[in-house]
């Protein structure tokens, strides 16, 4: 159910809608707008008759909501969602394009790695303190040491800091030290750990399971929000199909899917949607053409020594030129490369 207020409609009114939707025992969800605010109700509505509200001062109409998804549609919300990382805003007509190692290694590689997303105009610093690995014999993250030196190249490098959580353990902690919450592809359906994201916060990255629909990842999201946290950035990063020239398969189609039904901003992935090094130009320039908010790029000073995810890392210059080119892109498509924050 959605309640679209009146255009004019006043704090108090606003109040009051919000105040009885309670009472039914349902939960409600202002949501402002450029020219009216909607309130989403989500719960199990049981006997009660939300139509009702209709008839209170300030309301223009209830509408039924027919998707199983509510407040990540458009008809909740009609104007783009932008999220603010850390003061670098994703998702308004500015792109951005976000750089960084697959894990924390140490201190050393990702300042040199920070140092030179930072000279390249990148806007957010994106690397992993806790790694879900598909062998547990491989290298896991360093944890919350990984955490502390994100947290030191934050301050160095005035790069806000998009990191992933794992686990119900991993989030509090990373809650606390980066400006945005990572839920990876293999968590996209871990649906206590996306309540709990929705309860954090901060500003939640979540990316599509390797086998999820638009509607599955959406659904996702809606977890998160139904909680009350509305920072929602999605992020496609390749599906699971026969075509074996890739490691996955990146769905560019599924971004201006997306913005036609859901208000959210989008990244693409294009290092883990191919998994090779030579693809991650030319899908990064396909995903600003094709709509996206911007682009998400593993990038590493010595690749052949990565300890995670090298053959598809790049070297700091080939991410700088991949700025360059985003950016001309951007402008066919009638939007501009944001602006780093300067350096405090
Ligand atoms: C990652 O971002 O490093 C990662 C593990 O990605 P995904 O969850 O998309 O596989
Ligand atoms: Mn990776």
């Amino acid at each position: 159910m959605l309640v679209v207020m009146e255009a004019g409609a006043r704090p108090e009114e606003i109040e009051a809608v919000v105040r009885h939707i309670e009472r039914l025992g349902l939960k409600a969800h202002p949501i402002p707008g450029a020219h009216r605010t909607a309130i989403g109700i989500t719960g199990h509505q049981g006997k009660q008759d939300p139509f009702v509200i209709e008839n209170f001062p300030g309301v223009k109409e209830v509408i039924p909501v027919t998707h199983a998804y509510k407040l990540v549609s458009r008809e909740a919300k009609p104007d783009n969602t932008v999220v603010s990382v850390g003061g670098v805003d994703v998702g308004s007509n500015g792109i951005v394009v976000v750089g960084g190692p697959c894990a924390v290694e140490s201190l050393e590689q990702t300042r040199s790695i920070a140092e030179g997303i930072k000279r390249a105009g990148g806007q957010l610093f994106r690397g992993g303190a806790y790694k879900p690995r598909t062998s547990p014999y491989s290298f896991q993250g360093l944890g919350e040491r990984g955490l502390e030196i994100l947290a030191r190249v934050r301050e160095e490098f005035d790069l806000p800091v998009v990191t992933e959580a794992i686990d119900e353990e991993s989030l509090k902690l990373v809650a606390q030290y980066a400006d945005c919450i990572q839920i990876g592809a293999r968590n996209m359906q871990n649906f206590s750990l996306l309540r709990s994201a929705g309860k954090a916060k901060k500003p939640v990255l979540l990316k599509r399971g390797m086998s999820a629909t638009l509607e599955e990842l959406l659904l996702s999201a809606e977890y998160i929000m139904s909680e009350g946290n509305y920072n929602v950035i999605l992020c496609e990063r390749g599906v699971r199909t026969f075509a074996d020239h890739t490691r996955n398969t990146l769905d560019l189609s599924v971004v201006p899917a997306v913005k036609r039904i859901s208000h959210l901003p989008i990244l693409v992935d294009p290092s883990h949607g191919t998994g090779k090094r030579n693809k991650v130009a030319p899908m990064s320039r396909a995903s600003i053409a094709v709509g996206a908010d911007g682009v998400l790029i593993e990038v590493h000073h010595k690749p052949e020594e990565a300890l995670s995810d090298g053959p598809q890392a790049i070297l700091p210059e080939a991410f700088a030129q991949i700025v360059r080119e985003c950016d001309a892109i951007a402008q066919v498509v009638g939007r501009t490369l944001q602006p780093a924050l300067s350096l405090s």
